[in-house]
């Protein structure tokens, strides 16, 4: 009797892997569709300057209208990133950026710009700099875009990835450096950042105006970023009180619920723009 309910059991299990697979099969299989089928957004959240909360730009961030649905990005980047879906479609985003952003500033706002957010697959896929020459190439000079990448993606290697991002910058982007104090930054690797600014992460930000230890941080890590002269933006600002401490503490730009959520090109225009 105890082998059946072994058997049994074992069975159960199977059938559950066998569900998890088939599911992320047809997640696959809808995913390579949906680039063809145009199903990929992009939402655009404001970021502000800090002190006079004049707009400075914005943050493309991807979204996927699967059917009635959109699907946020947790739900869907690991998948394009294991699959290395992520590079046709990080380069989608990056072209269809740069068009509003060049859009935007011709008609609305001579000096916005707009920040994409690269995943460490396709900083190493082989031909990255010759394709982001491509999307930004006729445009050399001052380019409207700012391209995020985390920490823990320059850490992988620090040296070549520091050769990618130097490019990119040549190319006239801005590099930002995204989630910033989530990985294991020292502080003589912070003055090697091959960026233009850094962007505190929303953990902190979260924790500001309750905890002293978290407030005396954020003070040294705007210190810090200026004396090496990085912009600091602060991302997830949900509360007046945080914004308030920000500016006391001279961040640069905000960006959060409170000042603005990602929304579609339309929206920002007819919020924006008018
Ligand atoms: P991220 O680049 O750090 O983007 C910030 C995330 O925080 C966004 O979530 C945004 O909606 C959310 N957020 C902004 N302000 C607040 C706030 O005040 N409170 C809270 N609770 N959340 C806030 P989202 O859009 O779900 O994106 C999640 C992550 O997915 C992004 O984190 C980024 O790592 C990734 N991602 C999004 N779009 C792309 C893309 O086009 N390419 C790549 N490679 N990754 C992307
Ligand atoms: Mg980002
Ligand atoms: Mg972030
Ligand atoms: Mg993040």
């Amino acid at each position: 009797a105890d082998g059946k309910k072994r058997r049994q059991r074992v069975l159960a299990f199977t059938d559950a892997m066998r569900g998890r697979a088939t599911r992320r099969l047809t997640l696959e299989r809808d995913l390579r569709h949906a680039i063809e089928a145009g199903e990929f957004v992009l939402h655009y959240q404001p970021k502000f300057h800090a002190g006079t909360q004049r707009l400075l730009g914005a943050e493309a961030l991807l979204r996927w209208q699967h059917g009635d649905t959109l699907v946020p990005p947790s739900e869907f980047i690991p998948v394009l990133e294991e699959t290395g879906l992520i590079v046709p479609v990080g380069r989608w985003v990056a072209h269809h950026a740069l068009e509003t952003a060049l859009r935007w500033r011709a008609l609305h706002h001579p000096s916005i710009r707009i920040a994409v957010n690269l995943s460490a697959r396709e900083l190493r896929s082989a031909d990255f700099v010759e394709a982001y020459t491509a999307i930004l190439g006729p445009h050399a000079g001052d380019q409207p875009i700012d391209i995020e990448v985390t920490e823990s993606l320059l850490m992988d290697d620090v040296d070549h990835s520091t050769h990618l991002l130097d490019s990119l910058r040549e190319l006239g982007c801005r590099v930002a450096i995204d989630d910033f104090g989530t990985g294991y930054s020292s502080l003589n690797y912070l003055a090697r950042l091959p960026a233009d600014e850094i962007k505190i992460d929303q953990s902190f930000i979260a924790l500001l105006a309750h905890s002293p230890e978290t407030m005396g941080l954020v003070t040294n890590i705007i210190t810090l970023a200026h004396s090496l002269s990085l912009q600091v933006v602060a991302e997830g600002v949900e509360e007046e009180e945080q914004a308030k401490l920000l500016r006391l503490l001279r961040c640069d730009a905000v960006q959060g619920f409170l000042f603005g959520k990602p929304m579609s090109a339309k929206d920002f225009g007819a919020r924006f723009f008018n």
